[in-house]
């Protein structure tokens, strides 16, 4: 477990999420700290805005063949951009892991499921 400065008084303290600076009583949040809990703040937007924009981008693509095409290619590059696999590192607990996880199997297996339709469409 790693020290860092206490935010409000610079009193050393753990930087375990929770703990209460015996200083000045400031607890220690869910970003601070652990500079790994700053990548998975940046994780935890990644991981719900790629899906979406993912989504809008297969969506604004479906009446054409070729944007299709352009938008499945993103799609993969960012699906595994976002992946979880990726920031396996940073999960604190078990229950981020799996939460992760099923956000990014959801989202993706829905735009994948949409793309294969999409193409379907075009071939027939
Ligand atoms: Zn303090």
């Amino acid at each position: 477990m790693s020290l860092i400065k206490c935010p409000e008084c610079e009193h050393e303290i753990l930087s375990r999420i929770g703990t209460i600076c015996p200083n000045c009583g400031h607890m220690v949040g869910y970003f601070e700290g652990d500079k790994n809990r700053k990548k998975y703040g940046k994780f935890f937007a990644i991981s719900l805005f790629v899906p979406f924009i993912n989504f809008v981008l297969v969506l604004l693509s479906s009446f054409n063949k070729t944007s299709l095409i352009v938008a499945s290619v993103i799609f993969v590059v960012l699906a595994f951009l976002s992946s979880p696999i990726r920031y396996k590192d940073i999960f604190v607990t078990k229950f981020e892991k799996i939460l992760f996880w099923g956000i990014w199997l959801g989202a993706n297996t829905l735009i994948a499921v949409m793309i294969y339709n999409l193409m379907h469409k075009f071939v027939n």
